[in-house]
């Protein structure tokens, strides 16, 4: 079965005209497409057709399976299914400027970051570009009675984008298609625990994304206690990269920051990280520790964030705290599909 959602107009034509069909045809399976519809739904084409490509191919291969919408702020959190039975999680938020949808990239995480849930059982496989593309096109159908549409996306759901790269970049490069979703790559922020080689080549891309990285720490020796990956590239690495991004794509990198009792949140912690960060275009996003049940890990006061946030300030480092959405429906990187995971497995 060949997945269509991951084919690009050029690819699918050829694959159109390769199964026998006329070359025209691939624009109009490509339209529909990349509205969500599956091939029933593609009326300009005639029956037999539609009927000969539901054996052939794949039009959705990513469903919705539950949804949770958040009393407080409207956002919905999706458990996408995919067709081997896998699932992965998608967060809808709803800003003033649009739709922001942040996707997995693949099927749990490898990295091991002792506080993200996703990573707890192991990557179980990456997600291809059409199922990637197929998280936003299931999210625009859930959008459609709104007469609204994903006009953001983040990279920030389960998985290591960049340890997934070959499949991350060919989905980047179907969001530019001409007759397809056409979502502005400005729009698209790729978040990493930073893989040092593959954001260089990265950089080289000549794909105007916003390069996030999960930073955590103002050293190697704190961040080596949170995240496995950082005994393998250290700070000054990582940081190198950032300065190699930022020069070739003139783009800003920004850091993400868990503040974590006790480990990474003292105010010497943040004028450490101030001084690393001197003289770098950047923007830091500081979020209180998502406390994840299976690890000693804790969260901050909003007092200790806001005293971070000044230090950070007074030495001239652009910060935020970023908002925290969704609070209400298991929010936080893969805590949903822990849950019903948990619950299907209790169940049998
Ligand atoms: N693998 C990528 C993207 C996925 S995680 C990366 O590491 O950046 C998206 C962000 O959520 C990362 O910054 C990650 O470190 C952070 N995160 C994961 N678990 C968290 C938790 N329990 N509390 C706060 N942030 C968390």
């Amino acid at each position: 079965m060949t997945e269509l959602t991951g084919l690009t107009e050029e690819e699918l034509t050829g694959w159109v005209r390769s199964e026998g069909f006329p070359a025209f045809r691939g624009k109009q399976i490509f339209q529909w497409i990349h509205q969500g519809v599956d091939f029933e739904g593609m009326t300009n084409l005639p029956q037999n057709l539609r009927q000969d490509l539901a054996t052939k191919a794949v039009a959705q291969p990513v469903t919705i399976r539950t949804q949770r919408v958040s009393a407080l702020d409207g956002t919905v959190k999706f458990l996408y299914g995919l067709r081997d039975g896998n699932c992965v999680e998608g967060v809808l938020m709803r800003y003033k400027f649009g739709v922001s949808l942040c996707i997995s990239t693949q099927v749990g995480c490898r990295m091991g970051c002792r506080f993200c849930a996703s990573t707890l059982e192991g990557c179980v496989r990456n997600l291809s570009a059409g199922e990637m593309l197929g998280e936003i096109l299931q999210a625009n159908r859930y959008l459609a009675g709104e007469e609204k549409k994903v006009s953001h996306v983040v990279l920030m759901g389960s998985g290591e984008p960049l340890d997934n790269y070959e499949q991350v970049i060919r989905f980047l490069r179907l969001l530019r298609e001409e007759h397809g979703i056409r979502l502005s790559l400005r729009n698209v922020s790729l978040s990493t625990c930073g893989l040092v080689p593959e954001m260089k080549r990265l950089a080289e891309e000549n794909l105007p994304v916003t390069l996030c990285v999960s930073l955590h720490a103002p050293n190697d020796a704190i961040r080596r206690q949170l995240m496995p990956v950082a005994v393998k590239y250290s700070i000054p690495e990582v940081l190198d990269a950032c300065r190699y991004y930022i020069a070739k794509t003139g783009r800003r990198v920004i850091f993400e920051y868990a503040l974590t009792d006790g480990l990474n949140a003292s105010e010497e912690n943040a004028a450490e990280l101030a001084e690393i960060l001197r003289s770098l275009q950047c923007h830091v996003n500081l979020i209180p520790l998502n406390a994840v049940p299976e690890r000693q890990l804790r969260g901050v006061s909003e007092k200790t964030v806001r005293r971070f946030l000044e230090v950070l300030e007074a030495r001239h480092i652009s910060c935020t705290r970023r908002r925290e959405m969704g609070d209400d429906i298991e929010g936080a990187c893969g805590q949903l599909r822990r849950k019903v995971l948990q619950t299907e497995m209790g169940d049998k």
